[in-house]
């Protein structure tokens, strides 16, 4: 079988400019894919992080003037990584994350900054740069939505196009005023174009333009089709109808791995489980909680957002507190929660603690040190937090929605009967069932060999890219031949 090249395209890419799970994602598919015979150059913003990165500065392929100001595009390595970068200084020199400045607002001109990546990722596409035909490109969520709109529009042999939604609820809306600015035509002014609800939609165009469409989960493919998950897009996702598929994530298993964890006091694996004791100890240290084994210690680590839930979860701190089990949070967002979260941890000291920010070393801490991991998400693609917490066998208790219901086996009878639970479940998403969850999770933690079941049964689950990067391999090749070539 030839090899395949694909072009990613990505606003964010691990572990270089993170935000969330999208980063995480096209970090890792290059080194999955390539076993599967697919080479993937990622395309990316050249933000500070980025370029600082760049090994040898890279290599200039193209110059040209992108959105008022002049832009190179370079060819290098970073992190292991095969890079294409948009070096537009205008657009992308600048402090803060990839989409809101210092002021924690967005960049006013996000649609052009944007607009700019998909641009670059279309003109590679048409092979307007040297040495570059993509077989395939694979596009992620509304950033890089207008790629497939400007491929569609030149009019020009183009390569396949794939987008893949990790989160629904972005969706990038600008004003119409923009089309033309934007080096749209006229006619893309339309329903059957980048038109959505007044507004041009990037994320909308994504789905209307690209060949095929994936998002990450099973679950979450069938959600987003009804008007409750479909925020809008659903009528559109059910007319693209079998061009639509849900690939589940995966995890970096060398990143994530709890026996060779530099980032853990005692890496342990199943044979010596037990050594798990001294991470609890650690975590528990690290947060000023009583170093109490017997205590049930459940962790946190999420933004905190409305779709995460953790509202619910505030509201069963008390109960939670007084039935003796602890609770540690890593995570930031809303003001709201962060507050609810610190004056949760001030009424329940030595139970109850929190660290409001982003710490990827601590995160792996709290996977390795607390018993369940709770993730009460409203609705969520994929997840990732759960599938490190299945390594690590911090047994997750989770929301039935999106890819948190196909990656976590409920702990019911049944299954127990059957030796496969991985984990607790509940649904529908209500303080109540929430409540309900907590319950089951500390009857399970009273039984110590049925937890421990648990845990070995999590830590036994595939969480690693190789199925998925299969199934990715697939659909580009399906693609490929579909269109007439490979
Ligand atoms: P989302 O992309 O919706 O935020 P995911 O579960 O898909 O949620 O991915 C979140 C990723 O970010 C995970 O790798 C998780 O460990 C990490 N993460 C989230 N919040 C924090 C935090 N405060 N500190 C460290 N890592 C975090």
């Amino acid at each position: 079988m030839s090899r395949l090249t694909v072009l990613s395209v990505a606003s964010e890419v691990f572990p270089l400019v993170k935000t969330g799970g999208l980063a995480d994602v096209a970090g890792a598919l290059p080194r999955a894919l390539a076993p599967e015979g697919v080479d993937m150059t990622t395309l990316v913003p050249g933000y500070p992080a980025v370029m600082r990165a760049l090994e040898h500065g890279g290599s200039v392929l193209a110059v040209a003037d992108l959105f008022g100001g002049p832009a190179r595009v370079l060819s290098g390595t970073a992190e292991g990584l095969a890079l294409l970068v948009v070096d537009a200084p205008h657009l992308f020199d600048r402090p803060g994350n990839p989409y809101v400045g210092p002021d924690g607002r967005d960049w006013p001109d996000n649609p052009f900054r944007f607009a700019a990546l998909a641009r670059v990722a279309a003109m590679i596409g048409l092979g307007d740069l040297p040495g570059w035909r993509p077989d395939v490109i694979h596009a992620h969520d509304w950033q890089t939505g207008l790629t497939a709109a400007y491929l569609a529009y030149a009019d020009r042999p183009r390569p396949g196009t794939v987008i893949t939604v990790h989160n629904l609820a972005f969706q990038g809306q600008f004003g119409p005023e923009l089309l033309g600015p934007l080096g749209l035509p006229p006619e893309a002014w339309s329903v059957a174009g980048v038109e959505y609800y007044g507004q041009i939609g990037f994320l909308k165009a994504g789905l209307q333009f690209s060949d095929r469409i994936t998002t990450v989960s099973p679950s979450y493919a069938a959600e987003i089709r009804t008007p409750a998950g479909g925020m809008g897009l659903d009528g559109l996702i059910r007319a693209r109808g079998a061009d639509v598929a849900g690939i589940l994530n995966g995890i970096d298993d060398t990143v994530w791995d709890p026996a060779a964890d530099p980032l853990i006091p005692a890496p342990f694996d199943l044979k010596t489980l037990k050594r798990r004791g001294d991470d609890k100890k650690a975590l528990q240290t690290r947060f000023g909680l009583a170093a109490d084994p017997d205590a049930l210690l459940y962790g946190v680590i999420s933004r905190l957002s409305w779709q995460k839930g953790l509202d619910l979860l505030l509201g069963e701190i008390g109960t939670l507190a007084a039935s003796g089990a602890q609770l540690v949070l890593l995570g930031s967002g809303e003001p709201a929660l962060e507050r609810g979260f610190l004056e949760a941890a001030a009424a329940h000291p030595g139970r109850i603690a929190c660290r409001i920010g982003y710490d990827e070393p601590l995160a792996h801490l709290i996977q390795a040190g607390s018993d369940a991991l709770i993730v009460p998400s409203r609705f969520e693609p994929c997840g990732l937090t759960q599938l490190c917490a299945l390594r690590y066998g911090a047994v997750p208790v989770v929301a039935r929605v999106g890819g948190l219901a196909d990656t976590i086996v409920d702990a019911n009878e049944m299954a127990r009967a059957a030796g496969a639970g991985t984990g607790i479940q509940f649904s529908p998403v209500t303080a109540e069932m929430l409540a309900g969850a907590l319950i089951r999770t500390a009857d399970l933690w009273r039984d110590r060999d049925a937890w421990t079941r648990l845990q070995r049964n999590a830590m036994k689950t595939d969480v690693s890219w190789r199925r998925p990067a299969a199934r990715y391999a697939g659909l580009y090749r399906d693609l490929v031949a579909a269109r007439g070539g490979g």
